[in-house]
């Protein structure tokens, strides 16, 4: 018999061709996802009795013919009868696809994985697609459906001896590139790796007399019980480490791994991994890959996790993740944002437990996971709520601490005249060693932040901690970094502050601005002290890791530079300032010097008037 599909367009299979061209492979994940639901559906049957025949060997087979250029899916599942083939395929799935291209026909893109097209998606590479069914119940007849892309279709009924459905795709000649053994497979691979039923592609291959033969055996290119539908409890370590590296051939060992497994109030299961970090350009975001039900859906997820998420590896699946709607419904579903609170949620939990009973192994990892837990605090109020109890900050000498630890371990020495707790660090230990030898010797202890996220973090962490401050070695001189009260000046009259700044001004060079002040920093300390306010600095700095700041960025770095008063040579030349010009030049170009801002033409000046010196 002939018959006229079921939609309401004169002919959507032009529409259908032109949708998403780039995204035509998905019709094999589309015909393999339903030959395994079918499997399933007759799994179910026959588990709660309502069928009573052999299930047999349940795969689903997919076949190329290169020369013939068709591809077929054979599944045997419960198959369809006529009246099935006429509702499920002729109505309800013409229909559907139908309505699907009508609502999203301008926002294709933005569907997650191009759910919902179906058995339709077959017409995106055939000119003709045939059906052969035969339904499971006992005494049904065998049917063929063949439809060319036109709205009219033709259905028969067939011979058929086994069970079950196959689907023939005869690939138009735009489609070509399906008709290739190793694009197949690729297809498989991305698509149906771990799929719930048996998925065979030929048979395997081995090597005989120098070239490869098939062998007897099925090549089944699926793996049915991926790990993360396994209960934790039945899992060691290795499995983890192998499921990684199955995933990511390329990857180094990642750091930690969390096992999520929830059924109530959505369905989720999944493992992330923690990989390991270093640096934030070199972070690849489209790691964890996206399934419903064991079926790859997609490797964008940055609407279903919380950004800072974004940077795990590793494999989330859950039905209840709306899939035919667009990203930016996304963000507004109620179970996506439960399931991201969920995830957020799990990955904490998972940290504070290794925080707590694997100290030694967090300390050494921490290095590498530093930057994804500082990014998560900084973007996610919750998470770091509760990391600020597993957050490590580690010292110049590589010793680490809890903040309550670190909080408690300068208590004693380290509060300032407002009874601020000073959390003293150092971004660089090489540039800034001077300061940082001086701090220690004053029994300070410094800490190290030299991660790029962290002028935000230590922002974030002032904001946190009560009546505490952060500043660096160099932000002042070693004595007044924590000074224990108010900074006496030397007594100067304006006249005299006014000759002092402009007589060191002109011995500094041109760029930075310099603020030049008289101060009281004791007979053995530097003649002349450079220091940086600690707010400017890092408001520059956050600046240029994208904090928005632009307005610091832009101002010229801003020095303050500190006039020793009780310093025999700078009283020398302070008494004596007519002649001591050399002199003047030698002592600030010694404080350019330590702090690395003597350069170019003013380092070559330096030296050879140093020459002179040592000759004279
Ligand atoms: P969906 O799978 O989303 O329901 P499809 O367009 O892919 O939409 O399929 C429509 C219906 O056709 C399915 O729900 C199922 O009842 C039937 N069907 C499709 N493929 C098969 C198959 N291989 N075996 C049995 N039934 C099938």
């Amino acid at each position: 018999m002939k018959g006229q599909i079921g939609v309401t367009t004169e002919n959507i299979f032009p529409v259908i061709k032109q949708f998403l061209y780039s995204d035509h492979e998905i019709f094999l994940r589309e015909l393999v996802a339903n030959a395994v639901d079918a499997t399933r559906k007759l799994q179910t049957l026959a588990g709660t009795g309502e069928w009573k025949g052999d299930l047999g060997e349940l795969k689903v087979r997919v076949e190329l013919d290169e020369k013939a250029k068709t591809l077929k899916i054979i599944d045997r599942g419960i198959g369809m009868n006529a009246e099935e083939v006429e509702k499920y395929i002729n109505q309800i799935a013409f229909s559907s696809a139908g309505e699907f291209l009508e609502k999203y026909k301008d926002q294709a893109n933005g569907i997650i994985g191009h759910f919902g097209l179906g058995f339709y998606s077959a017409f995106m590479v055939s000119s003709k697609v045939t059906i052969e069914s035969l339904s499971c119940r006992e005494g049904e007849k065998a049917v063929f459906w063949s439809c060319d892309g036109s709205p009219e279709f033709e259905m028969n009924e067939c011979v058929k001896e086994d069970r079950g459905t196959t689907i023939t795709l005869y690939l138009d000649s735009d489609s070509e590139e399906f008709a290739s053994k190793s694009r197949i497979e690729q297809l498989l691979g991305k698509y149906c790796k771990f799929m719930p039923v048996p998925v065979v592609f030929g048979k395997k291959t081995e090597w005989k007399d120098g070239k490869s033969v098939d062998t007897d055996e099925d090549n089944v290119i699926n793996n049915i019980e991926p790990i993360w539908t396994k209960a934790p409890s039945e899992l060691k370590e290795e499995d983890y480490m192998n499921f990684y590296h199955a995933l990511y051939p390329m990857e180094e060992d990642p750091m930690f791994y969390i096992h999520l497994n929830v059924d109530y109030p959505f369905t989720l299961t999944g493992v992330l991994y923690f990989p390991k970090i270093k640096e934030r350009m070199a972070i690849d975001k489209n790691k964890i890959q996206l399934y419903c039900n064991q079926m790859f859906v997609t490797e964008h997820v940055d609407n279903i996790v919380p950004d800072f998420l974004t940077l795990l590896h590793g494999v989330i699946d859950s039905p209840d993740i709306p899939l035919n709607v667009s990203r930016s419904y996304l963000q507004s579903d109620a179970n996506v944002k439960k399931i991201s609170t969920y995830i957020t949620k799990k990955v904490a939990d998972r940290l504070e437990d290794i925080f707590n009973s694997e100290r030694e192994t967090y300390e050494q990892k921490w290095d590498n996971i530093k930057l994804f837990i500082e990014y998560g605090m900084l973007s996610d109020e919750k998470f770091c709520e509760r990391a600020l109890k597993f957050a490590l900050l580690k010292d110049t000498e590589g010793k680490y601490y809890s903040i309550d630890e670190y909080k408690a371990s300068i208590e004693e020495k380290q509060k300032d005249k407002d009874k601020k707790l000073v959390f003293l660090y150092a971004t660089n230990t090489e540039e800034q060693y001077s300061s940082i030898k001086a701090c220690r010797e004053l029994g300070y202890n410094v800490l190290l932040m030299d991660c790029e996220l962290d002028s935000h973090f230590v922002g974030l962490l002032e904001q946190k901690i009560q009546d505490c401050r952060f500043a660096r070695v160099d932000s002042d001189s070693p004595s007044r970094l924590i000074p224990a009260e108010e900074e006496i000046k030397p007594e100067m009259s304006d006249d005299d502050k006014k000759i002092l700044s402009e007589l060191f001004k002109a011995a500094l060079p041109a760029g930075p601005e310099w603020d030049v002040e008289a101060a009281n920093l004791g007979e053995n300390e530097a003649p002349v002290l450079i220091t940086q306010q600690e707010f400017m600095r890092r408001y520059r700095e956050m600046s240029s890791v994208g904090g928005g700041m632009n307005f610091y960025g832009s101002l010229p770095q801003m020095y303050t530079v500190k006039v020793n008063m009780e310093n025999s040579l700078i009283a020398k030349i302070w008494a004596d300032r007519e002649n001591t010009a050399e002199l003047l030049h030698q002592v600030v170009d010694l404080a350019l010097l330590s702090n690395g801002l003597l350069k170019g033409k003013a380092l070559a000046d330096f030296i050879s008037r140093s020459e002179e010196l040592l000759k004279a």
